[in-house]
């Protein structure tokens, strides 16, 4: 068989724990249950974390009581086309920030923000003055029929708000929301995005997502 060929591959992940914690969520443990070092034959460790720790995927599970969960979607809705657009306000993503964009339905979109400029992902407190999506650009997604808005920070959702409307406006029409996804180095454009979840029973999963082209 023939290599693939990628004129380059980005790794748009953070290393589990190495993220901020969104407030309340379980912190991530790694715990050594043996060690080589103590006289142990081999390494072994117990890991805990929260299913939206780091990079992570959030399936409809996350807002309906019935939504499907991250192991009932099959590996295709993780290997998409994907498009990197730059949101050029420094609160919100706004619907103009979709203006021209050659997504065909399926396709996945991410918003470059602020929030990667600021290196926000790589800080160890969390930033509650993030960029989030506005309730319209949401909106305007669905419309385009994308299957997939992913963020340069662990929420699409403005901090505080106690409706939750991006979440609710792409989950309950089944478009993936991918969180975590550092685009510091990131030139906005096309690419294939791959983000494959852990195969978890639940409303969200941990991915190492990577953008090639
Ligand atoms: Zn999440």
């Amino acid at each position: 068989m023939k290599p693939l060929h990628f004129e380059a591959i980005y790794d748009i992940s953070v290393r589990l724990g190495g993220a901020p914690l969104y407030p309340g969520d379980p912190i991530y443990c790694r715990q050594m249950v043996s060690k080589i070092e103590s006289g142990d034959r081999f390494n072994l460790s117990k890991v805990t974390f929260s299913a939206h720790a780091g990079t992570h995927l959030d399936s409809p599970a996350h807002f309906l009581s019935r939504g499907k969960a991250i192991d009932e979607y099959p590996p295709q809705r993780f290997i998409l086309p994907a498009h990197v657009l730059t949101a050029k306000d420094s609160r919100c993503i706004k619907p103009s920030d979709l203006k021209g964009v050659a997504a065909n339905p399926g396709d996945a979109l991410l918003f470059k923000t602020d929030n990667s400029r600021r290196g926000l992902l790589k800080k160890t407190s969390f930033s509650e003055d993030y960029v989030f999506l506005a309730p319209e650009t949401a909106e305007r997604c669905v419309e385009l029929g994308i299957s997939l808005a992913g963020i340069d920070y662990m929420s699409v959702d403005r901090f505080g708000d106690p409706s939750y409307p991006a979440h609710k406006m792409l989950l309950e029409n089944d478009i993936l929301i991918l969180e975590g996804i550092n685009l510091e180095d990131i030139s906005p454009g096309s690419y294939l995005l791959l983000c494959l979840p852990l195969k978890l029973e639940g409303e969200a999963a941990p991915v190492r997502a990577v953008l090639m082209r």
